[in-house]
């Protein structure tokens, strides 16, 4: 992999721990922007989670010249609401607004829908800059289904309602190790890094 830094575009510390602990076998330094000594003021217009994500780390790659830049976008897709929250999930109700309120009314929105039809996904998307300008993006996510009440203490954001059948819990229910190896960024992290290894 050509450039001396990888820099991820997140102002995230339980981000970047996750980040660093997974790219580590690249043998490269990870630092957040903020370690760069980057400022960027970062528009998320883009449509799809593929476009932030690029947005992100293009305005980012243009204040780190020689370093690979990375940035991802993610958020929840619930199928009974048409995709919803979606690109705008860190938005939706209001960016300040406590995800008490907003996995509640998530949780009243599907009332009355059969555990069938709750069907919902965490999508990660990861863009690459290279420090010769090339781009790359990577996607996955994790399957699951929007609960009918909040369960578990851990995680952040819509955790508590997000229920994976195939281990009979929320993901506010794993531990960090368990919740990293089966989640939509821990598995895009992963992509990412088997396309860094071939550069
Ligand atoms: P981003 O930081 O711009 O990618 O925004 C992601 C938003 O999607 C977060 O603010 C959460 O609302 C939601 N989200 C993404 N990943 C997760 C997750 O692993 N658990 C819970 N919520 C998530």
């Amino acid at each position: 992999m050509s450039g001396k830094q990888i820099v991820f575009a997140t102002g995230n510390e339980g981000k970047m721990r996750e980040i660093r602990s997974i790219l580590a076998d690249l043998g490269v330094p990870v630092v957040s922007m903020k370690e760069a000594g980057i400022q960027a003021d970062i528009q998320e217009t883009g449509m799809t989670f593929e476009e932030n994500a690029l947005l992100k780390a293009r305005a980012a790659a243009a204040a780190a010249q020689g370093s690979v830049v990375l940035a991802d976008d993610s958020g929840l897709e619930i199928d009974a609401l048409g995709g919803e929250p979606g690109i705008y999930s860190a938005r939706y109700l209001g960016e300040e607004t406590p995800y008490q309120i907003k996995n509640a009314e998530l949780i009243r929105r599907l009332e009355g829908v059969p555990d069938s039809r709750r069907t919902a996904r965490f999508v990660c998307a990861i863009a690459a800059v290279l420090p010769d300008g090339r781009e790359f993006t990577v996607r996955a996510a994790i399957e699951g289904r929007i609960g009918r009440e909040p369960k578990g203490q851990g995680g952040f954001g819509y955790d508590p309602i997000f229920y994976v059948p195939e281990l009979g819990k929320t993901t506010a229910e794993m531990t960090p190790e368990e919740k990293n190896r089966v989640s939509h960024r821990g598995k895009a992290l992963e992509l990412m890094k088997e396309v860094l290894k071939r550069q």
